[in-house]
């Protein structure tokens, strides 16, 4: 059975803190509601946006169609050896408190990710990732409802086409489909990954547990990063550019200091180092800023609107652009879809 509600309030639903009304909404606790919400959209033509935790997307002040808020419940650890266990996680489930009761059954692998808001199934939609660690890393497979084939299937690591902040389910057939569940494989020894600043001090403590990284982690995002129920945001709003060895070299010359890593034969330059550059870390435009502690941060003071949000996200683009000659692309997704502002010549 679905129980779909009319014209429902999103303001709490979304990071952001954007005030926005869904046509339609259903909340999904039990896969056999998939095929019956499709075929309603499908008899009744409206388009479907999933919701999660709504950390990752923008919306307008009107979201036509179908919002079907995915709940779905339920954890299974299967062990594979004395190395490694299997696990997994409905989509509904919250991905912090997962990551927290991972370390809690001794599982580890996916401390690196500790405090990322959202849920489970949209974790792989972006391929989640922080502290050199992508969800990919410990991915085994994911688990669909194909809106395209209308039946249940599940698609492993290499079918997501997992990459920076993408994977299938962003771009390539961003519509196609619905995650129900998610599985991993991690490991019952701890093999620390320590190489970003912030967490590669901890490599000399003696002892050293996964929780220990893990506390960190969340300790170094509470003090850079505004807490959405506090300040509305949706993470990194910019996704960091990728420029080849030829760009860079160029860019060095101009920029000496700028901020670049590499990234499988190119090199991945820090959006946030050429945004504050730019003038722009702290600044504020009505009720929109860029957070003071992290320039790739957009905020919502309280009342900002999504229009006002396009406004100062295409200035940011146009002076980075304009100074280092780089786009910005944003990570968040938006619905309705944003008209791309034009790049500048
Ligand atoms: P939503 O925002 O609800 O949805 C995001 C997208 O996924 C939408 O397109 C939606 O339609 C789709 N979707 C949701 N559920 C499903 C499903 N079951 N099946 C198919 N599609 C679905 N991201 C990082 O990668 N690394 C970080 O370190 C990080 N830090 C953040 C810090 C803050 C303070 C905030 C606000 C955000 C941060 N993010 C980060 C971004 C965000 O938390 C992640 O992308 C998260 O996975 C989004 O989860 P969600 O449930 O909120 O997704
Ligand atoms: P930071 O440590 O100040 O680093 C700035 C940028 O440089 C990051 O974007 C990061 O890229 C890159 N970087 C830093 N050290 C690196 C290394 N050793 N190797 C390769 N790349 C390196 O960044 P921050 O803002 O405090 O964030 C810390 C981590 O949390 C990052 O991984 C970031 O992605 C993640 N985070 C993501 C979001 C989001 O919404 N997507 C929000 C907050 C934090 P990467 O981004 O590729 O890691």
């Amino acid at each position: 059975m679905l129980s779909i509600q009319r014209n429902v309030a999103l303001d709490t639903l979304n990071t952001m803190g954007f005030s926005a009304t869904a046509e339609y909404f259903t909340r999904i606790t039990e896969v056999a509601q998939l095929p019956l919400l499709c075929e309603y959209c499908k008899e009744h033509e409206l388009e479907l946006l999933l919701l999660g935790g709504g950390s990752n997307l923008v919306l307008g002040d009107s979201v036509f169609g179908m919002v079907a808020q995915i709940d779905l419940k339920g954890w299974e650890t299967t062990r594979l050896d004395d190395d490694r266990s299997q696990l997994r996680i409905a989509a509904g489930e919250n991905w912090h408190a997962a990551v927290d009761r991972m370390l809690e059954e001794g599982l580890f692998g996916l401390e690196n990710l500790a405090l990322i808001p959202g849920t489970v199934g949209a974790a792989p939609v972006q391929n989640i990732g922080a502290y050199g660690v992508e969800l990919k890393d410990r991915l085994l497979e994911v688990e669909v409802y194909d809106r395209t084939q209308a039946c249940f299937s599940s698609l492993s690591c290499s079918d997501c086409h997992f990459s920076y902040r993408d994977s299938v389910f962003k771009s390539i057939e961003a519509e196609r489909y619905i995650i129900t569940a998610v599985t991993f494989v991690l490991q019952h020894q701890f093999k620390p990954v320590l190489a970003y600043s912030g967490l590669h001090e901890l490599t000399d403590k003696a002892d050293l547990t996964a929780r220990d990284v893990f506390d960190q982690v969340c300790s170094i995002r509470s003090s850079k990063l505004p807490d959405p129920k506090v300040l509305g945001n949706a993470g990194s709003f910019f996704k960091n550019p990728i420029v080849s060895a030829e760009q860079l070299q160029q860019l060095k010359q101009h920029f000496p200091d700028l901020v670049a890593y590499p990234d499988q034969g190119q090199f991945k330059l820090a959006a946030g180092w050429m945004i504050d550059r730019c003038g722009w870390k702290g600044k504020r435009e009505g009720q929109m800023g860029v957070y003071e502690r992290q320039a790739l941060v957009l905020y919502n003071a309280g009342g900002g609107t999504r229009a006002q949000l396009e406004v100062l996200m295409t200035k940011i683009q146009r002076s980075v652009q304009q100074r280092f000659g780089v786009w910005l692309e944003p990570e968040p997704r938006f619905y309705p879809a944003v008209h791309t502002a034009c790049h500048l010549t």
